[in-house]
């Protein structure tokens, strides 16, 4: 039997969690406080995921790039692919919070939002 450590990003208290488990089977889980812990270790061993926050290239805005996230955390292996998907951009000023600037983005079922509002220099 393996054991893989994880440290708990639930609250600042940061438990280090502990999963005992041959290759995919987890067989204990220990260490943590409270459920999100549990909930955490879970998730971070058998499907980790990540919200993605980075910038979108902005014509013709007050401000050459806008703030970008993923709605919600992706799987971890798809990372690169919806980097490079985003790598790829350039879209329109305005743009407001909550945009949609990709939906599904990858395949992954999740949506690439803005996170700030920027003016257009055009209009104003
Ligand atoms: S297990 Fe609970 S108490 Fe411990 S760091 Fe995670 S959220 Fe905080």
């Amino acid at each position: 039997m393996a054991v893989k450590k994880f440290i708990c990003i639930g609250c600042p208290k940061g438990c280090s969690l502990k999963v005992e488990h041959t290759e995919k089977t987890i067989h204990e889980i220990s260490d943590y406080s409270c459920k999100i812990g549990l909930k955490y270790a879970q998730t971070e061993f058998t499907e980790p995921k990540r919200t993605i926050t980075t910038t979108v290239k902005l014509k013709s805005g007050d401000l050459p790039f806008v703030p970008v996230k993923t709605k919600k955390p992706v799987n971890k292996e798809k990372i690169f692919e919806v980097m490079n998907v985003i790598s790829g951009l350039e879209i329109e000023s305005p743009v407001r919070v909550g945009d949609v600037v990709v939906s599904n983005i990858a395949g992954t079922g999740v949506d690439l939002v803005c996170t700030r509002n920027i003016k257009n220099v055009a209009v104003r």
